[in-house]
């Protein structure tokens, strides 16, 4: 986390990144009405890229170690990187759905996890603990803040809880490319890691396990899950730093 230039972008430029997130968030939006029961996350996928080609738009993922598909859909106890497929949706699950795209050379990522039809009061809490833990994080931004006072507090919301971090994935900087500087861990200390400037961009991404903290990846090589299979919830917003707070830029 040490070593690497945090990119400053202008107020210019963040206006491109916010255009990149509005779509971003157009996309997910149209998403989240297709979920219920019955449908395949295959279907989100096509419905996704279909948009994004209409806005003009870049899909971000499949520049990265050349993933096969437009979005991530992580159901249950699939924490991230899950591969859109022909499986249906069942009443009951949570599915995380995480979004990146390109416009105009500026990036944007977003992900929301939402509830199939009526899900159990853990899921429930499950995710709004990481919705907090997302709220918690952006409330830390501003200007002089430290990267450690921001990673701290989505672990202690997770922990305060009784939930877990994941440790293995990180949220990062994003601007001009998907990922730069700084990693942005899930966890971490107050007053530690470079301090925050106006005018850098950050997609923060809160993991938030029920159970164990610890992951593995499967055999296809991308869908991370918990190690002891109990639900994970996922929320990310591409954020500026401003002088006195934030400014989220994926609404
Ligand atoms: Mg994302
Ligand atoms: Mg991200």
């Amino acid at each position: 986390m040490t070593g690497e230039r945090i990119p400053v972008y202008s107020p210019r430029e963040i206006e491109s990144i916010r255009e990149a997130g509005r779509l971003v968030s157009r996309v997910l939006e149209e998403i989240g009405r297709m979920v219920r029961p019955g449908v395949t996350t295959a279907e989100m996928d096509r419905e996704a890229r279909r948009m994004i080609e209409d806005f003009g738009a870049k899909p971000a993922f499949p520049e990265v170690r050349q993933y096969p598909a437009t979005l991530c859909t992580s159901i249950n106890e699939e924490v991230v990187h899950g591969i859109p497929t022909d499986r249906k949706l069942q009443e009951g699950d949570i599915i995380s759905i995480d979004c990146g795209l390109s416009k105009g050379g500026f990036y944007a990522d977003k992900a929301i996890t939402w509830a199939v039809g009526r899900v159990s009061e853990e899921a429930r809490r499950l995710m709004d603990v990481t919705r907090r833990a997302l709220d918690a994080a952006i409330a830390e931004l501003r200007e002089g803040a430290y990267l450690g006072d921001v990673c701290a507090a989505i672990q202690r919301t997770a922990e305060r809880a009784g939930m877990s971090v994941v440790r293995d994935y990180t949220g990062h900087g994003i601007g001009r490319h998907l990922h730069e500087p700084p990693q942005i861990p899930n966890r971490g200390t107050p007053g530690e890691g470079p301090r925050l400037r106006r005018g850098m961009v950050l997609a923060l991404e809160p993991m938030v396990n029920l159970g164990t903290w610890q992951v593995r990846v499967l055999s296809d090589n991308w869908t991370v899950v918990t190690l002891d299979r109990r639900l994970s919830a996922h929320f990310e917003h591409t954020v500026a730093v401003t002088r006195d707070g934030s400014d989220i830029l994926t609404l």
